[in-house]
């Protein structure tokens, strides 16, 4: 039975708001301790504090994960928990008849994830969204999950289709480690930071196995292979490369032993991550071969001479920039591994073509040095980029199911959680704009969840006190006026104008939105976004760059003339897809901003999710030093806030936060109805009640304890008076 104390006592003129929820508190507090709590709805009275002190006891008790109704809270350990992973335990979830009635865990939400998907006669796709800040534990999870279900969803052995030399299940876990040598590296935050976000299905037949997955990428940091922020790093790929090469393969892609890079900071400290050899075997099973790896390999060596070319302005500034100290030869060395002639390499980084007017003349400007390494880190970034594509789609090639072999799917969904930084940028509004999408998706289905509990349990609810998201994504994405709308915009005008003006412009336009902050207290031009998490400050200096991410025709052009066959697949002279290329000139080819294409696979992504039943994992990471047996409340407190937890309290506590199952409330109070019934007589049920529901029942027995709550204190407090009391 669940009743309802935070909006109003069923009679205030009896007891008040405050007395009610103390003596309520009295018998719920002889609950199980705190830590035994294995559902923080289940706390009382739902509010911060005490699902706080929840999951701080369960996690000084090493209980890492916790219900919180339709959403699971997984606490990071920062230690090794073997037993919490064993095959066994995927097993027993697997065979539990009810996993929900054992101890919350990632399993369970893996299995009734399955079951949901079997157990349906329509059958019906799942998805599992796991979001949290950087470092809480999101990968982790999302790799629990994949290897719980090629335990339990495995094909047998004699299903093998003959072309599958190996277990599709082993494939599906071998792209983890590839996709994340390539795309995650060591950030302040995480050692093993994931620096894109994934969306996986699995594919799972009638018989319920899992005959493939498919994988779909977002918004790789390629800015990081040519900039790293201090005491952060490259791409695990490069480090593993410089330290796991053999000999030969030293000489082949011009490595020798402690040479420097400057794309290559922090190297001394071996990270767990920077195994060679994983990686390649892993690659191998994903059907990518020796050659074709050391092709790949041969490149990102080439990456890293290229990014030792530096790059001095000359004198005379009409003529190209200088080269530094040994620049000439990394120009050289990286020429020769990216196999491009080496004058062409040297001109395109130092000198600028523009083509303009009717006859799309040709002018060569020489560049600054800022410019020249712009050029450079643009041309690193754009390989990356593409290399990364490539791989994705080889993967998918390599373990993505026939179309007929597969009804179902399950998808993990691995995104970057809510960011808010001193400076935030357009990566920052992406990634809060997709996870503002996300809240408003997982609102959405827990109203619906609790309205379909209410509905059972025959109670009347309105969320009154419960304010959607819709009016910060209007501000965000919203037509015809919005942030997104204005800085594309500025984009396709392509008009010089200032971080000031953008600011200007956002503010005067979009005065109107709740959601729009004031920005009082920032000298740099920027603007307020107050995100469901909180507000956020954005920057608004670069913005419009940004967002164009221009990539100079001058620079694919050189590119295409590689004779390396990697990158002669990667940059085709006859692209049959159409790629975003630096508008020439006063051509007017509408332009495909970064922040359109996120839109566009953002809304793809929903429609999917959309199209299946969400289960939800949150994960926290206690405290950004790392360590185990570390609790701290404050940095807990704002995860809850940015992943939304704060949300289903509130949610929770406008609908009904003290929920008491019918058999417990008997047990509790069938003492008080027999100190009632030896003062007052025998309760009598309402007539026009069905006498079989629970409620007809209960409802006046509430009513009278209630009502009479006084009076048996009272009595019971008179020494002497009933044996009973
Ligand atoms: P990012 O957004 O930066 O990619 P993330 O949320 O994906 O972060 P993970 O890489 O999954 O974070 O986790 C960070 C680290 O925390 C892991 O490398 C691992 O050391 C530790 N960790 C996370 N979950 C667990 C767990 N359940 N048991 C033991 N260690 C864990
Ligand atoms: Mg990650």
């Amino acid at each position: 039975i669940l009743f309802q104390v935070n909006g109003h006592s069923p009679d205030s003129d009896v007891q008040s708001e405050e007395s009610l929820r103390e003596d309520l508190q009295e018998f719920l507090g002889r609950e199980a301790p705190l830590h035994q709590l294995d559902d923080l709805t289940k706390v009382n009275p739902v509010t911060l504090e005490t699902v706080l002190r929840c999951l701080q006891a369960r996690y000084m008790a090493d209980t890492f994960y916790t219900n919180a109704g339709c959403t699971l809270v997984a606490l990071n350990p920062f230690k090794p928990v073997p037993q919490l992973y064993l095959p066994e335990l995927m097993r027993e979830y697997h065979a539990a008849p009810q996993p929900q009635k054992l101890k919350p865990h990632v399993f369970s939400v893996g299995e009734q994830t399955y079951r949901n998907v079997k157990s349906l006669i329509e059958p019906v796709n799942q998805s599992i969204v796991v979001s949290g800040e950087s470092g809480a534990g999101k990968t982790w999870t999302s790799r629990c999950l994949m290897k719980f279900y090629a335990v339990v969803a495995a094909s047998p052995t004699s299903w093998e289709s003959h072309k599958i030399a190996e277990r599709i299940e082993q494939r599906i876990l071998n792209s983890n480690p590839v996709m994340e040598a390539f795309g995650n590296a060591r950030t302040l935050r995480n050692n093993n930071s994931s620096r894109f976000g994934k969306f996986i299905q699995l594919q799972l037949n009638r018989a319920q196995q899992m005959t493939g997955a498919a994988v779909q990428t977002y918004l790789l940091e390629k800015t990081r292979v040519a900039c790293q922020a201090s005491s952060e790093r490259n791409f695990h790929i490069f480090y593993q490369i410089c330290k796991g090469a053999s000999e030969d393969e030293r000489l082949q892609w011009h490595l020798p032993k402690g040479a420097a890079f400057s794309w290559l900071p922090n190297p001394e400290r071996t990270l767990e991550e920077d195994c060679f050899e994983v990686t390649r075997e892993a690659m191998l099973h994903l059907g990518i071969d020796t050659p074709t790896q050391n092709n790949i390999f041969k490149v990102l060596a080439g990456l890293l001479h290229l990014g030792n070319i530096r790059f001095a302005d000359s004198e005379d500034e009409a003529q190209p920039c200088q080269l530094m100290d040994n620049a000439k030869c990394s120009v050289r060395t990286s020429a020769l591994l990216l196999q491009l002639p080496e004058d062409m390499l040297l001109e395109t980084l130092r000198i600028r073509t523009i083509r303009a007017g009717r006859q799309q003349q040709v002018f060569r400007k020489p560049c600054s040095q800022t410019e020249c390494d712009t050029r450079r880190d643009c041309v690193a970034k754009l390989v990356y980029a593409r290399l990364f594509d490539w791989l994705v789609s080889v993967i998918n090639s390599s373990i993505c199911a026939d179309p007929g072999s597969w009804t179902t799917f399950i998808g993990l969904l691995d995104v970057y959680g809510f960011e808010s930084f001193p400076d935030n940028s357009l990566e920052q509004l992406c990634i809060n704009y997709a996870n503002e999408k996300l809240q408003q998706h997982f609102v959405a289905h827990y109203l619906r969840a609790q309205q379909e509990e209410y509905t059972v349990e025959g109670l009347e609810w309105s969320f009154v006190n419960y304010q959607d998201n819709q009016a910060c994504l209007d501000l965000i994405e919203g037509s015809p006026i919005s942030i997104c709308a204005l800085i594309n915009e500025e984009c396709r005008l392509n008009r010089p104008s200032s971080a000031a003006q953008l600011q200007t412009r956002i503010e005067s336009a979009l005065a109107g939105s709740p959601c729009l902050g004031h920005n009082k207290l920032s000298r740099e031009p920027s603007f307020v976004v107050v995100h469901y998490a909180g507000p956020v400050r954005y920057h608004t200096a670069g913005l419009v760059e940004k967002n164009k991410d221009p990539v100079p025709l001058d620079l694919t052009i050189l590119l295409q003339q590689s004779q390396d066959p990697l990158l002669m697949v990667l940059f085709p002279i006859n692209p049959k897809e159409k790629t975003q290329e630096e508008p020439s000139g006063q051509s007017r080819a509408p332009v495909l901003t970064v922040v359109s294409k996120f839109k566009a696979s953002l809304e793809q992504l929903l429609q999917v999710l959309h199209s299946t039943t969400p289960h939800y994992i949150r994960c926290i990471k206690p405290n950004s030093q790392g360590q185990a047996q570390t609790f701290l409340r404050e940095e807990v407190l704002s995860q809850l806030e940015a992943c939304g937890l704060v949300e289903t309290v509130h949610i929770s506590a406008a609908g009904f936060p003290i929920r008491v199952s019918h058999q417990n409330f008997v047990e509790r109070y069938e003492l008080l109805r027999r100190l009632h019934q030896a003062l007052m007589g025998p309760i009598s049920p309402s007539p026009e009640r069905s006498p079989h529901s629970k409620e007809a029942t209960l409802q006046p027995l509430l009513q009278d304890i209630l009502h009479t709550l006084p009076a048996l204190t009272q009595a019971a407090a008179t020494p002497g008076d009933s044996d009973e009391a």
